[in-house]
């Protein structure tokens, strides 16, 4: 048979402490990273789709992703030599809450990987139980599995930091899953992706230390993260601890202002579920905004209190940044360089933002006006439901020239959901929210096409809209698999103009409004 061949180079299951109970009960875990654990075999495995880019990033060839080696490894029936898989303990704060231990219910770690100078760690998610399952069965379903797998590749391409995707495999097992948690159970098809990221430590692997007081292990986490993710710190001890926040801290706003530019909410912020390397991590009950609503999330587990909303997750990012910094203070013993950072990052925010609006409408002058125009701007956007990425993108086509009242409207119309309703006082409103940005391109010195090449850098015209992930699925659970393929593609360019795909550059459909899965997602999965 023919074998892939990878470059092991395991360091996390290497350096830290390990459990060593290998039996595979579920369990509270002390003083221990991680407990080994074997994937489940699955009854019939089936790859049904690959990332070539991520094959090649490992170190894989066209092709190895066709044999029986790679569907054996990437579903859990087979484990690769000399290698040690294991789930990870952690802990964390569920909707601001202290949960206690978390851990890796549902995700294996087959192991670390070393290409190109680049350290990658591949997990299975979907591949049995562990000793973190607690009552569920560590089982993950086609339809959410599409949708990490899709929308982690199209978040890499769209420039925000995020864990990638290798494979999507069907197990051939049944999973049974109450969807919207409202005792209407059925069976669905089991699957498993493989994840792929340096590193998938998240902040609540340093939690669950500091809430048991084992500030040993605790210590040799941090350590062993900086030596592998952060080595551009170089001082020692207390002040490398403190640096190592600064980082974490900055990298985790970088990945904050990157969901507001492309409209994406993750829908669970967590601390188990933000990861120490500030990448996007463990898409759920994720969505793109459609309609303008800085109010909205898609998570109906969040319906109420609206906590992990688009427009609160800078403020979230920052509450979990506090509950980080708290874990890493037994170790730092001063509150003050804590609370610098973290109120530098509090300080930093709202510029950041205000310079990435900017860069969102492609102006460069950052006086007043241009700040009250933004403040303005998104008042308007709500005052009738406007399409977030259709209007960035069709703003570019808007010119310096002086037009006649009404044709820079119609630049926009696309991105309105109710078209009928821009009349009266609406349409007013539009008309001069568009007639004071045109001012405000007057004042720039850049033309209208350098201007519109540096806008469709940053404004997607392709994000993966929650109906087109359903569509894909639909079609996924009766067999046909194209629809992943072709969105996997598009999603490949989402800045640019692709013609043939026209199709993708629309409003969400009607039908999609209110359906499960599309307007409205839960955690269940
Ligand atoms: P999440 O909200 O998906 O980030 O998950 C929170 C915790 O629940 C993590 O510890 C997961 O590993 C665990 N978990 C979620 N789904 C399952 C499942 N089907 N089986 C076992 N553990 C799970
Ligand atoms: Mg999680």
């Amino acid at each position: 048979m023919k074998k892939i061949n990878l470059n092991i180079s395991d360091t996390f299951n290497k350096e830290l402490p390990a459990d060593p109970n290998k039996n595979n009960t579920r369990r509270q875990v002390h003083h221990a990273c991680f407990s080994y654990v074997t994937p489940r075999v699955p009854s019939a495995p089936k790859i049904i789709h690959t990332s070539k880019e991520m094959l090649e990033e490992i170190g894989l060839k066209n092709g190895d992703e066709e044999t029986e080696h790679f569907k054996n490894i990437f579903s859990g029936a087979e484990i690769l030599e000399n290698t040690q898989p294991y789930a990870m303990c952690y802990g964390g704060h569920q909707f601001g809450h202290w949960a206690g231990q978390l851990g890796d219910g549902r995700a294996i770690n087959l192991c670390e990987i070393e290409h190109n100078n680049k350290r990658w760690a591949l997990q299975l998610k979907g591949a049995g139980a562990t000793p973190y399952s607690r009552s569920a069965d560590g089982l993950a379903v086609l339809r959410s599995s599409i949708r990490e797998h899709l929308c982690s590749e199209s978040m890499y391409h769209l420039g925000v930091p995020t864990t990638r995707s290798l494979s999507l495999a069907l197990t051939g097992d049944e999973v049974l899953r109450d969807m919207m948690y409202d005792g209407n159970a059925a069976y669905e098809k089991g699957a498993v992706v493989c994840r792929v990221a340096p590193s998938f430590i998240r902040f609540g692997n340093f939690q669950i230390f500091a809430a048991r007081q084992d500030y040993d292990t605790l210590k040799k986490l941090v350590e062993y993260t900086i030596k592998h993710f952060y080595p551009n710190i170089k001082t020692k001890g207390k002040e490398s601890y403190i640096e190592f926040f600064q980082q974490v801290a900055e990298r985790t706003l970088d990945m904050s202002i990157h969901w507001q530019r492309v409209g994406f909410v993750h829908g669970v912020m967590n601390t188990d579920n933000l990861s120490i390397l500030g990448l996007t991590i463990d898409y759920g009950p994720y969505g793109w905004l459609e309609g303008y609503d800085p109010n909205w999330t898609p998570n109906t587990t969040d319906a109420q209190g609206k906590r992990y909303r688009f427009g609160n997750q800078a403020n979230i990012a920052l509450w979990n940044l506090i509950q980080l910094a708290n874990a890493l203070y037994p170790m730092i013993e001063e509150v003050e360089p804590l609370e610098k950072i973290l109120l530098h990052f509090k300080n930093e925010y709202p510029k950041r933002n205000k310079k990435m609006m900017l860069s969102k409408l492609g102006l460069h002058t950052d006086d007043v006006d241009s700040i009250s125009f933004i403040n303005q701007l998104i008042k308007t956007l709500q005052i009738t439901e406007t399409d977030m990425t259709i209007f960035f993108r069709n703003l570019a086509n808007i010119s310096k020239e002086e037009k006649k009242i009404g044709e820079n409207l119609k630049i926009i119309m696309p991105a309105f959901y109710r078209p009928s309703e821009v009349v009266n006082e609406i349409r007013l409103e539009w008309e001069k929210c568009l007639s004071q940005y045109v001012e405000l391109l007057k004042k720039e010195n850049r033309n209208d096409e350098e201007r519109k090449e540096k806008m469709n850098q940053v404004n997607p015209k392709y994000v993966f809209r929650n109906y087109m992930a359903q569509m894909a699925i639909d079609k996924a659970n009766e067999g046909d698999e194209s629809l992943i393929e072709e969105l996997y593609q598009l999603f490949k360019k989402p800045y640019d103009e692709q013609i043939e795909n026209e199709k993708w550059f629309a409003l969400r459909p009607e039908w999609a409004r209110h359906k499960v899965g599309c307007s409205m997602l839960s955690c269940s999965s």
